[in-house]
């Protein structure tokens, strides 16, 4: 669920996000997996949605490494982490029936290969869904200000795009080798690039809040062209002036590492 504010409640979500900025250059095979199991979130490709792709694959990622890290290491799991996993629980405000009362219930159930911890994760699943959207929804929330990591994310994204052009062909809107511009770029989507970049192009630096020039006009550009296999994701968006759109087109793609000190406004 996305919320209006962010209330950040862990302080190991930037381990999480560490582990989605390691991982997305080799995504390839995970993109592929959970993209073509779920063919309504290839209508994302086309249509920005506030609940994107980023957003999703960050869910994905950490849900899938998670429950395989619990299958693998069942037997890892001492009383202390699984209290550890209670109070993330307990922060987020997310039910879920407590380890003690757990045991209780199995009382003389052998568990095989000592996968108690697993079964009481499968019997708590819908608990760790619903705090794991609360992670991805903060982890996105630090993604989204890292320009750098966006233009990674949208490559590899590309390239899924690209291997798979046959099949969103089908389902979503394209032309001919591409994913079609969508007509308007949503003014949601238009005040949250806005804000991120800072009201600047990202590549010149060039003022476009029209407070000091009223002649610019501002571009909401694909980082990774459309003709290259870039998408109408929200992660895929920048701001650029005319003139440095007009020098990017639809050549490489680029962005700026530059990002306005908070006292430089
Ligand atoms: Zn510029």
């Amino acid at each position: 669920m996305i919320e209006n504010s962010k209330e950040f409640m862990l302080f190991n979500v930037y381990d999480y996000a560490a582990m989605v900025e390691q991982c997305v250059d080799n995504s390839q095979t995970f993109l592929e997996v959970w993209l073509l199991d779920e063919p309504s979130i290839a209508i994302s490709l086309y249509r920005p949605t506030r609940l994107g792709i980023l957003n999703r694959y960050i869910y994905a990622m950490i849900s899938t490494w998670l429950r395989r890290e619990y299958r693998k290491n069942s037997d890892c799991y001492e009383f202390e982490e699984i209290e550890g996993v209670e109070r993330c629980f307990e922060v987020y405000g997310v039910k879920f029936i407590d380890y003690s009362t757990f045991l209780e219930k199995c009382n003389g159930v052998d568990f095989p290969g000592c996968e108690r911890f697993y079964e009481w994760f499968l019997l708590n699943e819908e608990a760790f869904n619903s705090y794991w959207e609360k992670i991805a929804d903060e982890v996105f929330h630090i993604m989204f200000a890292n320009r750098g990591f966006l233009i990674r994310f949208s490559e590899s994204l590309a390239e899924f795009v690209e291997d798979n052009f046959s099949v969103f062909i089908k389902t979503i809107k394209t032309d001919s080798n591409s994913i079609a511009r969508y007509p308007q770029v949503p003014s949601w989507l238009k005040k949250g690039v806005f804000f991120r970049d800072g009201g600047r192009c990202v590549l010149c630096r060039v003022d476009l809040s029209g407070l000091h020039a009223t002649d610019r006009t501002l571009h909401y550009d694909h980082i990774v062209p459309l003709a290259r296999y870039g998408t109408n994701d929200p992660s895929n968006y920048q701001l650029l002036c005319k003139k440095c759109n007009l020098k990017k087109s639809a050549s490489n793609p680029v962005t700026g590492s530059h990002y306005n000190a908070w006292w430089d406004y």
